[in-house]
């Protein structure tokens, strides 16, 4: 079978660690080059940085650029290191923070920042890639959400928040770009196994997580590759009919009770 991302140019945003990670190891072992835009090279799980574990286990190229999604320019830059593989085709609004709050006592720079990084880095992620692909011969842009962005969730009101508004501002740009040839997804990760939820919200091996598994119908938590999984089939031509649609990996939680 021949790779399915071939001849494809992906810059995924905060592809150091976790999910970002799996999404470009996947996409490079399916043919495509890659850009990691993120704000350290070091994986936050440990082991080697992203680009050079592509460049040891496939035969794609990957670099890596350091990155601040929340600010618009570091993302045109990532967007124009997709140039020397031959352009972006796949832009992955990965880039994401995620902690708890007490909704009567958050100010406005915690709430600015979670903003700035989840929901400004995913518009102005996607809109720097549009520019280069209504150029070209369009694409496939994939914005990660959370299950916190169909649901509402007591002690995650501002991420909710900004996961709600990754969820419309995708179905808004697919009905945009559509016509340009340019697809726009969003992937709905439920707990998936990360620094993310073994230290900035701790699940992931406390009493909490038996908990959540209860609720699983796969009775697992999520590995990043079940999100990389996703993040291909809407990456390739696999979902050339597929836009402005939300995919839910989340093992059955959401739709179950
Ligand atoms: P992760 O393991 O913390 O990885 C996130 C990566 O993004 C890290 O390398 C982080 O760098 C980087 N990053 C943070 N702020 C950034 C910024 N301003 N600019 C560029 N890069 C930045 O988290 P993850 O679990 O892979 O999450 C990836 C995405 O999946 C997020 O959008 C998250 O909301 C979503 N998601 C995750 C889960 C889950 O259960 N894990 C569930 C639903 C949705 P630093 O280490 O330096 O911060």
């Amino acid at each position: 079978m021949s790779p399915m991302l071939s001849d494809r140019v992906a810059v995924i945003t905060g592809a150091s660690s976790g999910n970002g990670r799996a999404i470009a190891r996947r996409f490079a072992k399916e043919g495509a080059d890659i850009v990691i835009a993120d704000i350290q090279e070091e994986p936050r799980e440990g082991g080697e940085p992203t680009h050079e574990l592509i460049d040891s286990e496939t035969d794609a190229n990957a670099t890596y650029v350091d990155c601040d999604v929340s600010s618009q320019s570091d993302l045109e830059e990532a967007v124009d290191a997709a140039e020397e593989f031959g352009g972006v085709d796949v832009m992955v609004n990965n880039a994401g923070i995620f902690h708890g709050d007490e909704f009567l006592e958050v100010d406005k720079e915690t709430y600015d920042r979670m903003m700035d990084i989840n929901v400004k880095g995913t518009y102005f992620g996607a809109q720097a890639a549009a520019k280069r692909m209504v150029e070209s011969d369009g694409g496939s842009i994939i914005n990660l959400s959370s299950v916190a962005g169909l649901e509402g969730s007591a002690d995650f009101v501002t991420y909710c928040g900004t996961k709600g508004a990754v969820r419309l501002l995708t179905y808004a740009m697919a009905a945009n770009l559509g016509p340009e040839g340019i697809r726009v997804n969003v992937i709905h990760p439920g707990l998936i196994e990360t620094m993310m939820t073994t230290e900035d919200v701790e699940i992931m091996g406390t009493e909490a997580e038996e908990g959540f598994v209860q609720g699983i119908p796969s009775r697992r938590a999520g590995q990043p590759e079940d999100v990389a999984d996703a993040a291909l089939y809407l990456a390739s031509d696999l979902s050339g009919y597929v836009n402005g649609e939300s995919l839910v990996v989340d093992g059955g939680m959401t739709n179950t009770q």
